[in-house]
């Protein structure tokens, strides 16, 4: 959608098209294609390593800290044309998640030491936020650290952890004063994961796949300057991190690759003599999720153009994390009633369908839930 861009938007947005069908590796586009991520790690890190390479490799950062210092807009257009191209993710954990707190909470020293390293790619960051009992009551964690001179002793358990098998470091939250309010006892610690005591033990998914984790911690310890900020007051840092999860959580680009699939898939079976948006019903639904994603769209140049004004995310990324889940969904949902029972057996497109959709039931939950975004929604926006 054009309407909003200005020419010099428009044209950045033919370059990034230029520089990702010149320089996506066939292989990587095809891999995420077919949803397939048997290379996930390598994938990953090759294609940070040709975006930093192109000097592209952290959208959202300023320049000080090695960012291309694009505007809200352009980092909108490149997430988006990435997820068209099928480019492989890049992973929000460093790029979006720590390196912000780094930026504004760190000391020197660990920006120095972490900053260049998420750029490149060298260094792969976790989240360890959630625990078994604490995900929407998070500040209820129990995760503890215990002073001991210059290090903290962790032990205690993270749950729900994403992609950890592959990290380098995970950032966690940690009971620091357990005799405090709730939130006023929470540290924000970096954890090397070869520290000895941790253990990784995956989980499988509703798709058979292996995203995510628990956690152990037995009596790992950590140098206290691995703290960032100040002690117990991590609750802080934890809120500024989750604003900018939850404002990049719409997934526009994604939503519309998968509606072209969707489109594609219905050509294909129409081809071979049954045209499923003949349907009246089926047809409705697809133009109905259409017209949604845009206002979506919408919404979300509206956010990001606010936080491109220096405000912090408010609110509103709530309704982006609802909007774009439901969407995402509802668009999985249609892949899967289209392919109908070949779901089941070996067609490739109806497989994929089947496992996408099967997946991404976890897309209401994480990131906080969608429930958690209705109550800060009626809270704070409708003022109930
Ligand atoms: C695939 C996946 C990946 C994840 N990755 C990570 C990660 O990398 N790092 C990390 O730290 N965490 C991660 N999480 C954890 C995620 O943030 C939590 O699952 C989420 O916050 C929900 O917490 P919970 O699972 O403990 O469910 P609960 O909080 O127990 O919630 C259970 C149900 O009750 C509802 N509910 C709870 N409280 C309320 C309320 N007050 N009002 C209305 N409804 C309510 C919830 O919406 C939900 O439907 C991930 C989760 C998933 C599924």
């Amino acid at each position: 959608m054009d309407l909003n861009f200005t020419p010099a938007d428009l044209a950045f947005r033919k370059e990034v098209r230029e520089f990702l069908s010149a320089s996506l590796p066939s292989d990587l586009r095809e891999r995420v294609g077919r949803g397939d991520d048997s290379h996930f790690r390598d994938d990953v890190q090759r294609w940070q390593r040709i975006l930093h390479d192109h000097g592209w490799g952290a959208p959202s950062w300023p320049r000080e800290h090695g960012g291309p210092g694009w505007s809200a807009a352009q980092q909108f257009i490149f997430e988006t044309e990435c997820a068209l191209a099928d480019a492989p993710m890049q992973l929000p954990f460093g790029l979006k998640m720590v390196a912000p707190v780094l930026m504004r909470y760190g000391s020197p020293a660990q920006r120095e030491r972490f900053l260049p390293r998420i750029l490149s790619g060298e260094d792969w960051w976790c989240q360890g936020y959630s625990e078994p009992g604490s995900g929407s009551d998070l500040a209820s964690l129990k995760t503890r650290a215990r002073r001991e001179g210059g290090e903290y002793v962790i032990n205690g358990q993270k749950a729900w952890n994403t992609r950890g098998q592959h990290a380098d470091w995970i950032f966690c939250l940690v009971r620091t004063d357990p005799g405090r309010k709730a939130q006023q006892g929470i540290s924000f610690v970096l954890v090397d994961m070869r520290s000895p005591g941790i253990t990784v033990r995956p989980t499988r998914l509703l798709d058979g796949t292996f995203e995510v984790n628990e956690i152990w911690f037995d009596n790992v310890r950590v140098p206290v300057e691995n703290r960032v900020g100040e002690e117990n007051e991590g609750w802080t840092y934890a809120k500024y991190l989750l604003g900018h999860e939850r404002t990049n959580i719409a997934g526009v680009g994604g939503s519309r690759r998968e509606l072209r699939r969707l489109k594609a898939a219905a050509a294909a079976l129409g081809a071979r003599g049954r045209d499923p948006l003949a349907d009246p019903v089926f047809a409705t639904r697809v133009a109905q999720v259409e017209i949604d994603l845009l206002a979506l769209e919408v919404t979300n140049l509206r956010v990001i153009f606010a936080e491109g004004r220096k405000q912090a995310p408010g609110p509103e990324a709530s309704i982006l994390k609802v909007r774009g889940t439901e969407i995402r969904q509802r668009i999985s949902e249609l892949q899967l009633e289209l392919q109908g029972a070949r779901g089941l057996g070996g067609d490739s497109e109806a497989s994929r369908a089947a496992a996408a959709y099967l997946n991404l039931r976890k897309l209401s939950i994480f990131g906080g839930s969608n429930e958690i975004q209705r109550n800060i929604i009626a809270r704070t926006l409708l003022g109930l």
